[in-house]
């Protein structure tokens, strides 16, 4: 995948930036009311009881707040949280040995956990439901099943597809939390509180314009946020107004919907050759040169969400807005 500007995934120079951003309690995490009525319920009883928290599935595009939700959970609970990215577990014995390393409560937090290998998956199953491992030992006749016991953990999965879930994992979740896009507003509560942490003086409107062009998602409000900083560093203007952020955002490519080259390139592709779909997934990616799940997980929830892009049976088709977009001058940066 290519490096963009707007793309919600995290990279290695912005895991320092995010360690001082991220939200440290439930109250500087803002929005995602009903995921966190259910997680805070689910937080407070599992004090009450002393014990440890129930599983708990949260689901929705990069950069939305996942990661920081889990380790705001392990710091009410009082525990350890221990974070494993599902594809980097390769063998059985690696999940084994990240299992039986946990503390009684702790919780540990599966990135990406559709993209568990099944082998290792199934082994979570039994994990989950009876804190227990069962390990064969041996092959055909003489394969015994040898069982290790686990301290009682709270395992929290994340993924961009629930739908990619395996059954047997979704239902050993007892709670399934979905994540939506942030609305401008509550991005201008983040960009506020954060412009605060980078000792930056942002007007209302600058604050409202980056709001509006974060596709929803605060992890990319953070990187535009940083990026202006840098502009009004070079440029040394102290108080910054919506012109510098107008000229960060065009340096940076990204448009007035928010959008950055590779979603120019996505609504221009389906126009260009596709007289605007309907059109395959499979289709576009070949013409795109991208991979069909990073186009489904990372372009396009946010095409679909503001009616860019429209799915229907026979493909994708691009709407009135997104080709009235492409005609304007917008498209042209
Ligand atoms: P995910 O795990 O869903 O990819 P993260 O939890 O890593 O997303 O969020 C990325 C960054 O966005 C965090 O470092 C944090 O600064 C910011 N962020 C995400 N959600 C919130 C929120 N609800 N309130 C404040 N900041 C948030």
């Amino acid at each position: 995948m290519q490096d963009r500007i707007v793309s919600s995934q995290t990279n290695s120079q912005e895991y320092e930036h995010d360690i001082q951003l991220r939200p440290k309690n439930f109250d500087e995490y803002v929005g995602q009311k009903r995921v966190v009525e259910n997680i805070e319920l689910m937080v407070q009883s599992a004090l009450s009881r002393k014990a440890a928290m129930d599983h708990a599935l949260l689901s929705g595009p990069p950069g939305l707040g996942k990661t920081s939700l889990a380790m705001i959970i392990a710091n009410y609970l009082g525990s350890q949280l221990h974070v494993v990215s599902g594809p980097a577990i390769e063998r059985k014995g690696d999940l084994a040995a990240v299992l039986t390393n946990l503390a009684p409560r702790d919780v540990l937090f599966i990135d990406e956990i559709h993209r568990m290998h099944i082998s290792v998956e199934e082994m979570l199953y039994s994990a989950m439901e009876d804190f227990r491992l069962d390990i064969l030992i041996g092959e055909g006749a003489a394969a015994r099943t040898m069982q290790i016991s686990l301290v009682p953990f709270t395992l929290i999965g994340a993924t961009t597809r629930a739908g990619l879930l395996s059954n047997p994992l979704r239902d050993r979740f007892q709670s399934h939390l979905h994540f939506d896009f942030y609305s401008a507003e509550e991005l201008s509560t983040i960009i506020q509180n954060n412009a605060k942490k980078l000792n930056l003086s942002l007007d209302t409107e600058a604050n409202m314009t980056i709001a509006r062009r974060s596709r929803g998602t605060p992890r990319i409000a953070n990187r535009i946020l940083r990026r202006v900083r840098d502009f009004s560093v070079v440029k040394k203007v102290k108080n910054i107004d919506s012109s510098i952020v107008d000229n960060a955002l065009h340096l940076m490519d990204i448009d007035s919907l928010g959008l950055d080259s590779m979603d120019r390139k996505i609504l221009k592709v389906m126009n260009d050759f596709y007289a605007g779909g309907p059109v395959g997934i499979d289709a576009l990616s070949a013409t795109l040169g991208e991979d069909k799940q990073t186009i489904e997980d990372v372009y396009e929830p946010y095409l679909l969400k503001n009616g860019l892009i429209i799915r229907t049976s026979r493909g994708r088709l691009l709407s009135d807005t997104a080709k009235q977009h492409i005609a304007s001058d917008a498209m042209g940066k």
